[in-house]
């Protein structure tokens, strides 16, 4: 068998133009411009890069950006007053601050000032408590894009074995509650784990979020399953030339696509769609505030 690869370059393309049109939408009909600001504190390069990213796709779909880049010596005291001065602004309706900040700063601190209204990390406690018991509001945007690509290619997921490696707050508890809602039946799976590769041999669909490259091998796959693999780790490629490098999923790419169903491919699969659903809440938050309802193609 050889894998249909799931797109999610051209899934997140084809998303930002939905969003797009939503955006239109609402400043036409109802006089709402969707608002992002993102806050980012120091010089980390990999973070810039991606700050950029954001804001670059934010005007693309006509959303109104704000950008506001902090010194590496801020203080927490600055960037707390920052975030409330978000909470605060009508013209804002999503608040992201890059993470990581430098070490004077209490990442936690930061994160539950955010108005829950405008969190569309979906980080702080009070959205985290509305992803579990089903309230409207944003979600966590990696999990959401893998849903939205198990969605896109198997349809109805009800009745599937999910299998879940890997439980932080960020990828693997948000997807298992989503794949929960979804009417999967949810194996959650760790560092603690006995017997993973048997675990994973019983999944319908493998979500693969652990940071280990290539760790889940071809014969951990029940043929025709579903793979997402949602791990980037970035390796040495010296075959490049010098001081190249290259990335690497969660799974063992070459191997399972031999046979699984479908399979996200690194990069190209997941990755593009973290900002998409980014812009995807900041549409649902938008909606919310203003009492709207959030479009249902850009939600759980
Ligand atoms: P974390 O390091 O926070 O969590 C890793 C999880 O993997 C932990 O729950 C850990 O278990 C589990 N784990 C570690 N080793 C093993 C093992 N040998 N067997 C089974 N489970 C194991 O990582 P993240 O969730 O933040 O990220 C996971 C991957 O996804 C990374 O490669 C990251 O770069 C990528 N990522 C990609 C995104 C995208 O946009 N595509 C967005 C976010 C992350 P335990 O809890 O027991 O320690």
């Amino acid at each position: 068998m050889t894998a249909r690869i799931i797109d999610g370059k051209s899934f997140a393309e084809g998303l930002r133009g939905r969003i797009a049109g939503h955006v239109e939408r609402m400043k036409t009909e109802h006089g709402i411009t969707p608002g992002l600001a993102v806050v980012i504190v120091g010089h980390d390069p990999g973070s810039q890069v991606y700050v950029a990213q954001k804001a670059r796709q934010t005007v693309e779909v006509g959303m109104h950006s704000e950008k506001y880049e902090l010194p590496e010596t801020a203080s927490e005291a600055e960037v707390l007053a920052l975030v409330e001065k978000l909470n605060a602004d009508p013209a804002i309706h999503g608040i992201l601050v890059q993470l990581p900040v430098p070490p004077q700063i209490d990442a936690k601190k930061i994160i539950e000032t955010i108005s829950p209204d405008k969190d569309v990390d979906c980080f702080t406690p009070a959205s985290v408590g509305k992803l579990v018991i089903g309230l409207p509001g944003p979600v966590s945007c990696t999990p959401l894009g893998c849903l939205m690509l198990l969605r896109d290619t198997l349809g109805d997921l009800a009745g599937l074995h999910a299998v879940v490696v890997g439980r932080s707050n960020l990828v693997g508890k948000p997807i298992a509650q989503l794949l929960l809602r979804e009417n999967c039946t949810v194996t959650m799976a760790h560092s603690r784990t006995k017997d993973l590769p048997d675990i994973v041999r019983q999944a319908d669909i493998v979500i693969a979020a652990v940071g280990r490259p290539e760790m889940i091998r071809g014969d951990w796959i029940k043929p025709g399953a579903t793979v997402i693999d949602v791990g980037i780790n970035r390796i040495d490629a010296p075959e490049r030339g010098e001081g190249k490098t290259r990335l690497l999923g969660d799974v063992a790419y070459a191997e399972a696509a031999e046979v699984a169903g479908a399979i996200t491919p690194v990069p190209g699969g997941v990755g593009p769609m973290t900002i998409a659903c980014l812009l995807a809440n900041t549409i649902t938050t938008a909606s919310l505030i203003n009492g709207l309802v959030p479009p249902s193609d850009l939600t759980a």
